[in-house]
């Protein structure tokens, strides 16, 4: 039987695309994903592969995201209801640029 492939759905949303008011410059950590005040760093937790889903609910409640470096079971998705924390700790968040 062949292994059926989920990838997760683009959500049509982007954050990007939102006009902010303020010209107001965002860091955000390229290993976590989340926004940071470098002046205020902390540690910084993440997971180091992609998340798999295996296939929307009808209910974003029961949407399961699996995080295969750890196994970590992620529930929602848009929005994430019940979030993991990654299983790899640094010191602190790392700039993009
Ligand atoms: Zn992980
Ligand atoms: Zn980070």
């Amino acid at each position: 039987m062949p292994q059926k492939k989920y990838t997760l759905p683009n959500t049509g949303k982007s954050h990007s695309t939102i006009k902010s008011p303020r010209v107001k410059k965002v860091y955000k950590c390229i290993n976590c994903n989340r926004h940071f005040n470098p002046n205020k760093n902390e540690k910084c937790y993440f997971h180091n592969k992609a998340p798999m889903c295996d296939g929307l609910r009808t209910n974003n409640a029961y949407d399961r995201v699996i995080y295969p470096c750890c196994g970590k079971v992620q529930i929602g998705y848009d929005p994430i209801l019940e979030k993991t924390q990654g299983c790899i700790v640094n010191d602190s968040h790392f700039l993009s640029n």
